[in-house]
């Protein structure tokens, strides 16, 4: 382990934590209590190592970041072929919430769009609603190392303002892009991004994608590895909203953003990158978790397509191993 990680993601903290453009999220009551001061940074590594600044157990509501798992979900229970006539790949370049759907093959733009992801949760395998719930924090216990729990305050505001969300799944419905069981998929996708989640644990899980699928803390398997490289594209060019491409370019790095201000950006191989800090730009991602993953990105040589320089190598290895 390298004590000059915690240094380094240090003075990245000391450099934002004066950045306050960007406001809290107030589509509902609730999120619009947290403290817009709030900021975190945790790295998690494939050797199981994590480096946290900022109070890293302070928990928020994971919301969109529950995209790309519940995904692998979906293509673990029925496969990638069945859950492509489903939901397609394609980046919409729309806002999460948008009511776009791609009326051509019948299916919404893709999974990390609310439309998406709404139809990808009603994949989740079991019987029953209350088994629904329970496959689905499996699966998050799974990736995170330890039970999470769904915020009920949350949750009640979600689900008693979703109209728009409601309006998307009958739509899909009218389509018949989702089966006729509304309510219930909607309680279930409420309850998905009303999950409690800290820094610690974003990092953690997207150290098992960036680890093929094997948390690296606990050593259980989170996901196939086969699938890990579904989720990550997907993360790659869909994963922030409306504001995916600039981020592919700039960053370069698969990841997904929330609106509580998560933000987890996963480096395949070797390690995940997580930030907390609920100041949102217009496009609903975190301000300080963009520029702080800018910054690392060019740090370290982290961009997918890019060598990185001899001097960022240098720090990556000397930081991260
Ligand atoms: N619960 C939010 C919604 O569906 C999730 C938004 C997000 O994080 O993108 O409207």
């Amino acid at each position: 382990m390298s004590g000059g990680a915690l240094a380094y993601l240090r003075r990245v903290h000391d450099a934002f934590r004066g950045l306050d453009d960007g406001v809290v999220a107030t589509y509902i009551p609730e999120l619009g209590k947290a403290d817009p001061d709030g900021f975190s940074i945790v790295v998690a590594t494939v050797e199981g190592d994590v480096f946290e600044v900022g109070n890293a157990a302070q928990r928020f509501t994971i919301q969109s970041i529950s995209k790309p798992f519940m995904f692998g979900a979906a293509l673990e229970a029925h496969g990638r072929e069945e859950v492509g006539r489903r939901v397609g790949v394609e980046p919409s370049g729309d806002a999460f919430n948008s009511i776009l759907l791609d009326e051509k093959s019948n299916r919404p733009y893709n999974p990390m769009v609310n439309a998406g992801a709404i139809a990808t949760t009603a994949m989740l395998p079991g019987a029953t609603r209350p088994e629904r719930g329970k496959a689905m924090l499996e699966l998050f216990r799974r990736y995170a190392g330890h039970s999470l729990t769904v915020d009920a305050a949350v949750y009640a505001s979600e689900s008693t303002t979703g109209h728009r969300n409601r309006a998307i799944s009958y739509l899909m419905l009218n389509f018949g892009m989702v089966p006729d069981r509304i309510e219930e998929i909607l309680e279930l996708y409420f309850a998905q991004c009303s999950t409690l989640v800290s820094c610690r644990d974003l990092a953690i899980m997207g150290a098992c994608l960036a680890n093929d699928g094997v948390n690296p803390v606990t050593g259980e398997r989170a996901i196939r590895q086969d699938y890990v490289r579904d989720l990550l594209s997907v993360m790659y060019t869909c994963g922030l909203y409306d504001f995916s491409g600039e981020w592919a370019y700039h960053v370069g790095l698969p990841a997904k953003s929330g609106v509580a201000g998560g933000l987890l950006a996963v480096v395949p191989g070797r390690m995940a990158i997580a930030v907390f800090s609920p100041r949102l730009d217009a496009r609903g991602n975190s301000v300080r978790g963009i520029a702080v993953c800018r910054r690392m990105a060019e740090d370290l040589g982290l961009h997918v397509f890019d060598r990185g320089t001899p001097a960022a190598i240098g720090r990556l290895m000397q930081f991260f191993r």
